[in-house]
Formats: structure tokens, sequence, C-alpha cells
């Protein structure tokens, strides 16, 4: 990869021909919620605040990534993003970014809904356009238990303020794992259905604090499909870069998506790179480096320099992850730290 002089429309392309387009910004670690597939019940190490990226460096970043890296989507995401005071700023200064072609960015926010209720109207105020909302549970006892707080009437009072405020769409991802909640796959598809949701079902990553996860625990995508089509009928919609391969119903009442990321692995198609909190930008959530944003910026880096780490780190993007391999290493954070 050649050396970027100035910061113009240097698109980022990989050694295997793929395009960045899609950038996931966590703006925090922090979370309310400890999700057992994500985060330890206690003990979890925070990184000091003084090193989380202000709001200023995030829209910086974001800028040089939509204006000048061919980047045209940009999810927020941490830890828990709406416990980071003033999220709306932030979400305003981003929807004020536009692409080269003066198209606003495509602006999304993953969420576990437990403060939606009061938020989603300030979100979509601010130019959110569409929210995922984590659910893994419509039991109250195991969505307890699942998440390690008792907020399933919050987060379901979320999901309903999320479609009344017109984000669009809201979807609710589901990860699926063995033993705990793949006999609720059809009530996911049935309340998604009623509530004019789309659920999107993940398949369980070794990306777990607690070191807890098995092949075994993994929930294949295609049963997941499987089990909704024996009861509402599916049919394939064609798709594109996306992870999820998704689904609708015959009846035309709406859709799911299912993310394959481990029975079938979507690296080829990969089009997104990520920031962590405190500023590292990770072109895989497996990847082993660090290539650190934060450093150079608050040093003064201009943001040529900035483009030419970037483009040196996704030169060296890998072809994809290992999971279930021999040769397979965990990333040293897990999934909170890196920013689902
Ligand atoms: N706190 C927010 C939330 O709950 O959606 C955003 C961050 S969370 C890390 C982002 C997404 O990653 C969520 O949908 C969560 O369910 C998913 N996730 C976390 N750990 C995972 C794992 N080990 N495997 C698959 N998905 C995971």
């Amino acid at each position: 990869m050649t050396s970027v002089a100035t910061p113009r429309v240097h698109e980022l392309t990989d050694s295997f021909g793929r395009t960045v387009r899609d950038l996931r910004i966590s703006v925090t670690d922090r979370c309310n919620f400890r999700c057992v597939y994500c985060m330890p019940e206690e003990g979890m190490k925070w990184v000091p605040r003084d090193e989380i990226l202000t709001f200023e460096e995030i829209e910086r970043v974001a800028r040089l990534f939509v204006e000048h890296l061919g980047v045209n989507s940009i999810r927020l995401t941490g830890g828990e993003p709406t416990v980071r005071a003033d999220l709306p700023t932030l979400v305003r200064m981003l929807a004020d970014l536009r692409t080269p072609d003066g198209r606003p960015v495509d602006l999304a926010l993953t969420t576990n809904g437990a403060k939606l209720t009061r938020m989603a109207p300030r979100l979509k105020d601010a130019g959110l356009q569409r929210i995922n909302v984590s659910l893994d549970s419509l039991k109250p006892e195991r969505f307890a238990a699942m998440t390690r707080r008792d907020e399933l009437t919050s987060v379901l009072a979320g999901i309903q303020a999320a479609v009344e405020a017109g984000l669009d769409p809201v979807k609710v991802n589901v990860v699926a794992v063995r033993g705990w909640n793949e006999d609720e796959i059809v009530d996911f598809a049935t309340f998604g259905r009623q509530a004019g949701v789309q659920p999107r079902f993940i398949e369980f990553m070794p990306l777990d604090a607690d070191g807890g996860w098995t092949m075994d625990k993994v929930v294949p995508a295609d049963e997941i499909v499987a089990a909704i089509n024996a009861v509402y009928p599916l049919e394939e919609v064609a798709h594109g870069p996306e992870p999820a391969s998704r689904w609708r119903y015959r009846d035309g009442t709406g859709e799911i998506g299912v993310i394959p990321s481990v029975t079938k692995p979507f690296c080829g198609d990969c089009d997104r790179v990520r920031i962590t909190a405190e500023g590292s930008f990770q072109t895989c959530l497996f990847a082993q480096d660090d290539y650190d944003f934060r450093t150079p910026m608050r040093e003064g880096a201009t943001d040529a320099e900035l483009a030419d780490l970037a483009a040196r780190a996704v030169g060296v993007k890998w072809a994809g992850h290992r999971i279930g391999k021999i040769d397979f290493v965990r990333p040293r954070r897990s999934m909170s730290q890196i920013g689902g």
C-alpha cells in the first residue's frame, strides 16, 4: 500500500481487495449490564477517563474517515454507549458529516436499550437514523441471569420508544447461546413480527471476558433459520457486504437477520474497521495488533499522518479470523473492550 501524502480521497483497500466503508466507534468501555457472553460479573478494569477519546477527537477521526478515506457508514457502540454523558451531542456532531459526494453518513447505534425510553427521541432528533438493541431473552428470570441485571421491562420499553421515535429500522440483536436461549428463537420471531422490529441472531463468538466460549455453545445460523422457517416460512433476501444474511417472511410481515460469524465467516466481504474507546484502530474483532491513534493525535499528528497510519494497518489486514482452527488465538481485548 502506498503512503498517503495528502488526505484527499484515498480509499483504504487491503491486500485482499476489500475496501473499508464502515467504521465502528466505541464511545466507552463501561457498561451498566454484565452479559455472561461478554463481561465478567466483577473485576473489569476500565480505561482511565483521560485515556478515552473526547467527542472532539472522535469527531476528528470520523471526519477523516468519511471525508477522505471512503467510509460512508458509522456505528456507535461500546461498552454501553448510552452511559457516556451527552451522547446525543456526539450523534449530532457525526450526523453533520458529509461524504465527498455530499451525502450524510449512515449513522447507527448499538445499545442494550435500558436507557432508551428517555433517550430515543433525543437521539433521533440529533440525527441518529437506525438502532440495534440487544435482547437475549424475553423471559424475565432468564434475561436477569444472562445480563446479570433485572432490566427486561426497561429494555422492552426502550425498544418501543425507539420505534415510536421513528428510528428505522429497529433491530434486536440476539446472541444465541446453546443451553441458554436457543429455545426462544421462534419466540423472538413472533416478538419481532408483533413489535415491528427485526431480530438479528448472532452466533456466539470467543470474545467473552470469562473465556467460557466453546464451539458446542454456538447455535448455528442454519439451525436458527430452519427453526423459524418451520413456523413462519422464509425466503432469503439478496444482501450487500453487511454480515447479516437476511430472510423475509413469505407473508410479508417483516424480516430477520442471522450473523453466522463462526459457522460461515463473512471475512471475505468485510468492509469494517474499529476504533476502541481509548483510540486504538483495529481492522478486525480478532486482530492481535494495536494501532494507537490517540497518542499521535494528542501529540499533534496531521490528518495525513493519521491517514497513513490507517492505510498501514489496513494494508496488513488478514484474510479472516481463525475461530475453530488449531492456530486460533483469542484477542487480548474482550468484546466490550473492542466495541461490538
Ligand atoms: N452495550 C451495547 C449492547 O448491548 O448492544 C453495545 C456493545 S455490545 C458489545 C455489542 C453487541 O455485541 C451486542 O449485540 C452483544 O450482544 C454482542 N456481543 C457481545 N459479546 C458477544 C459474543 N461473545 N459473541 C457474539 N456477540 C457478542
